[in-house]
């Protein structure tokens, strides 16, 4: 079975894996000026799917002039209506292409070809989005007394875009599509684990989008970051990743008092009623924390179930993780592929050895899949974990894996305290068919998006971003691209 694995990833990523592997700059694929390269790892097999080129210093410097030229030269002199036309193109771009990107998405990171095609859908439905709303993006006057004051919403010129590895293409979209939406020119630095569905979208748009107007510059986190985000002419940086990491981006972002916007970790509750069919809990509970494996920030990974139903539900999770295919991310039978690095897991079953030394009892899992056809992949049994303390660091911190804790609830009040007891605040579940009670638990949450009866549904047109640690600023929704625009005043006296 593993050579069978392998062989399909090796067919696979002939067909699929972009030819340019350079970083795209002003419209072209350039070497790097150190001549750096970084392996991309299939995380089934282990085995080097390319070796793409790392920006350093000098290159970030090369991509913000080619992006200000761009700005300057034929950017900011397309109206929205001629934006709209490139960001829909983009979109048909995805979307003509769209079983290849899913594929490659699956060969980088490890991702259920299902849930990449969702990805790509949805990465193709985020620039249509934006490029609605931007003509509606009008400011506004003041007609009053002896004023006509203008309310006009500019561009930044150039923004720096850093991105992580757990949902790659998607999150170029959701960084690109205001950003270009809202006039400006970008610099995007996708994660190193993960930059091969950036480069072929940037062979892909190539054709509709004017040079230098999309940069893609792949790198080191600390080779290639701190130049962006610290750079005199970037004037807006916008980061999704590690809470640790967007502290360090918000610093660094301080030295020339760039706007920031971070979309961070998080450790989201998911709150189970008594009144609720247990089965129902069970389907949205694995959901909220199994899918994607576990490295979604949003992921529900503490569950608070009632008593009264937490023994149907605990026994049915159990089950469900029984029943879960766990395997190769490129056939659609699989539930739960590889996690993206041997580094991430590594990092996940230290936090299982650390739950297990501080009284954790594991429902299910709680370690590496028993399976020779998974040997050489970065697996992790999908894990439900029962009798930590709330404060132990398996609960407060995110282990971005496929671990759920649980706890069990009779009071209310107690629950809350304890469900709003973490640093982060991104996002929570309610199962319930009480409205009522999903009422009251969906505005105690201290959280930024609350699903109710569902989970990781992020829809166009509603904002997503976090309270606390979580974050600044919201994505996927008006809001957003007022976060990548300044607000000039013309106050005129007649
Ligand atoms: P990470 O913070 O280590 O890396 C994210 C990105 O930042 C990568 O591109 C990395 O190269 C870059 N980076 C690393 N060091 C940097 C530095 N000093 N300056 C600038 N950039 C730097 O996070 P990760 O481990 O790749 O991703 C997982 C984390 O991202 C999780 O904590 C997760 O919750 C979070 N995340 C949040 C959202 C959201 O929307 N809130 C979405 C996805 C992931």
């Amino acid at each position: 079975r593993r050579a069978e694995v392998r062989e399909r990833h090796r067919e696979t990523a002939e067909q699929v894996v972009p030819d340019n592997t350079g970083l795209y700059i002003g419209g072209e694929f350039v070497e790097p000026a150190e001549g750096g390269t970084i392996d991309t790892i299939d995380p089934t097999t282990g085995e080097v799917l390319a070796s793409v080129g790392g920006a350093t210093a000098a290159d970030i410097d090369r991509a913000v002039e080619a992006a200000w030229d761009a700005y300057e030269s034929t950017w900011s002199g397309y109206s929205a209506g001629k934006r709209q036309r490139v960001l829909l193109d983009i979109a048909d771009a995805i979307d003509e292409h769209s079983g290849e990107l899913a594929q490659l998405e699956s060969l980088d990171n490890g991702k259920p070809v299902s849930e990449s095609g969702a990805d790509v859908y949805l990465a193709a439905d985020h620039f249509r989005y934006f490029a609605g709303i931007v003509r509606g993006n009008a400011g506004s006057t003041m007609n009053e007394d002896s004023r006509l004051g203008q309310v006009l919403k500019e561009p930044y010129g150039v923004v720096g875009q850093i991105i992580p590895w757990n949902f790659p293409l998607l999150m170029a979209s959701w960084k690109l599509a205001p950003a270009l939406a809202a006039g400006n020119c970008s610099v995007l630095k996708p994660a190193e684990q993960t930059p091969l569905s950036a480069l072929r979208l940037a062979e892909l748009i190539d054709d509709v989008v004017p040079d230098g107007v999309v940069n893609i510059v792949p790198g080191y986190g600390e080779e290639a970051g701190p130049p962006l985000t610290g750079h005199e002419d970037v004037r807006k940086v916008a980061f999704t990743g590690s809470t640790a990491v967007g502290k360090q981006v918000m610093k660094s972002a301080a030295d020339n008092v760039t706007d920031v916007t971070l979309e961070l970790g998080g450790k989201s509750p998911v709150v189970v009623h008594p009144d609720v069919d247990p089965e129902k809990a069970v389907r949205l509970v694995s959901q909220a924390i199994f899918y994607n494996t576990g490295e979604c920030c949003e992921a529900g990974s503490r569950l608070f179930v009632h008593d009264d139903i937490a023994d149907d539900v605990l026994s049915g999770l159990a089950a469900a993780v029984e029943d879960m295919n766990v395997g190769d991310p490129l056939l659609r039978e699989t539930d739960l592929g590889p996690k993206v690095s041997r580094e991430q897991v590594d990092r996940t079953l230290d936090y299982l050895d650390r739950a297990e030394a501080g009284g954790g009892r594991f429902l299910a899992g709680g370690g590496v899949p028993d399976d020779d056809g998974l040997a050489d992949g970065c697996y992790v049994e999908p894990t439900l974990v029962e009798g930590l303390d709330h404060d132990h660091e398996a609960v407060q911190e995110e282990i971005f894996g496929p671990v759920l804790d649980v706890f069990r609830w009779d009071d209310y009040d107690e629950m809350m305290a304890l469900a709003n007891d973490v640093d982060y605040g991104l996002a929570g579940g309610v199962v319930t068919d009480d409205m009522d009670a999903a009422d009251r638990t969906a505005r105690d949450i201290e959280a930024g998006y609350i699903w109710v009866n569902t989970y990781h549904d992020l829809v166009a047109g509603l904002p997503f971003g976090g309270y606390k640690q979580s974050g600044i600023g919201r994505e996927l929704s008006e809001e957003t691209l007022d976060h990548y625009q300044q607000t000039k005043t013309i106050n005129r006296s007649r």
